[in-house]
């Protein structure tokens, strides 16, 4: 097996910056880049690759799309903030249009996914206290083991993994986490009348790419009907074509009761998420009560607008549905005893790496980079697949090709 790889003189320094000036909080694959384009990366030597994580899931309408960009360097010229002080020509278009494509009354602006699931967290509440009728500072959410909803000191005091919480505490209080894809601990939580909301991602990103069983979200939804439960959908990852459908929730023609979205709505641009819900949730917020001086930005919301028209105009969830396809059934044909699982949803897919060595994912990673792939281990074995929604035919049987000599090296 590969332990080391001969790094560039130029990769060497940047990497020796990094590890002087920055905080380690990351541990990233020895790969310097500089340019991308499509589903392409260009490391600091010229090297290509492909690109396979595609900021994770932000980056679903290829690099640098030259649509996104021309809007961005365009609106960059004009006006870029103005804060929500005063109006600006271009938030309310916006909100028109995202609100008007998933079809809610009213959409909250914010920047990265981590405020939008805050974001949500603080609707939720309110709505409980306003419209349900729960007593002040008792509602509780309903959240699944295994979750990744990002790292703020609220979303991470219901995380299950330790290195997310370790003495990272104390922690909030008003959350209960059951089991992903477990419909009766859903039904048994939602018992307790101080339960506000259901917040899931409706695949496990971080956790793996783990799928809940097909007609889970159907389920769902008619629990937190029948329970007067608010269905919050974080489709941060899973969201904006990734998947196969516009939304995952889409492949059950499930509608959350609050949608959280982030990562894609930029393109992988600058940081753009939001929050939809319709107006029974979102007017129980008043002026001064929640915000954030980016929020809604002129220049977000341009690079938004384009963003979206861009995964329509090209039909890239089609694309990833029968890319994901491909991809997942040419993997099936690779004859490794150490694929143990093969797992997706469009172009959202993992495998599971069984090896006596617990850096085999590591190591296979190494070896895709130095063959020409770019992927990273998430929970030590599991292996994410997901390049940009562009991705041709041509390109997903020579991403296999590449997968399969790497795994020689195990
Ligand atoms: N929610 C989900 C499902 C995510 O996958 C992520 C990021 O990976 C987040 C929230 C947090 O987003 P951000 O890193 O932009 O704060």
């Amino acid at each position: 097996m590969q332990t080391s790889i001969a790094l560039s003189a130029a990769t060497q320094h940047y990497l020796d910056l990094e590890e002087k000036y920055g905080a380690h909080n990351y541990h990233p694959l020895p790969v310097v880049l500089d340019r991308g384009e499509g589903v392409f990366l260009y490391d600091v030597d010229g090297k290509r690759y492909y690109d396979f994580l595609s900021g994770y899931s932000a980056v679903n309408q290829g690099h640098c799309h030259p649509k996104i960009v021309a809007a961005l360097t365009e609106q960059a010229q004009k006006l870029t903030l103005t804060s929500r002080a005063f109006y600006n020509n271009l938030l309310g278009e916006y909100e028109a249009y995202i609100t008007q494509l998933f079809g809610y009354n009213k959409v909250l602006p914010m920047n990265t996914g981590v405020e939008a699931v805050e974001t949500a967290i603080k609707l939720s509440r309110k709505w409980a206290y306003q419209v349900k009728g729960i007593a002040e500072n008792n509602a509780t959410i309903v959240v699944c083991e295994g979750n990744f909803h990002g790292r703020t000191t609220g979303v991470i005091s219901f995380s299950s993994d330790p290195s997310a919480t370790k003495n990272f505490g104390p922690y909030a209080p008003g959350y209960i986490a059951i089991p992903f894809n477990d419909l009766a601990a859903l039904e048994k939580a939602f018992q307790n009348k101080n339960v506000a909301a259901f917040l899931f991602e409706p695949i496990q990103g971080e956790a793996g790419v783990v799928v809940p069983d097909s007609g889970y979200y159907t389920k769902v939804r008619t629990l937190c009907t029948e329970y007067n439960v608010l269905m919050v959908a974080d489709e941060i990852q899973t969201g904006l074509a990734r998947t196969g459908k516009m939304l995952a929730c889409d492949h059950e023609n499930v509608r959350p009761d609050i949608l959280i979205l982030g990562k894609a709505l930029s393109g992988g641009i600058l940081p753009v998420s939001a929050v939809l819900c319709d107006d029974e949730i979102m007017m129980t917020i008043q002026p001064g009560e929640h915000g954030s001086t980016y929020g809604g930005n002129p220049l977000a919301c341009k690079v938004a607008i384009t963003a979206l028209e861009v995964l329509q105009q090209e039909k890239l969830a089609d694309n990833a549905e029968a890319m994901g396809e491909l991809l997942r059934s040419e993997l099936q044909k690779i004859n490794s005893p150490f694929i143990e699982t093969i797992r997706g949803k469009g172009l959202l897919n993992a495998i599971v790496i069984k090896h006596s060595n617990p850096d085999a994912a590591w190591e296979l990673c190494l070896a895709l980079k130095e063959n020409g792939l770019l992927a990273k281990p998430t929970h030590g074995d599991k292996i994410r697949f997901a390049p940009p929604l562009l991705i041709s035919k041509e390109q997903v049987m020579e991403c296999v090709g590449i997968i399969e000599k790497s795994l020689a090296v195990l």
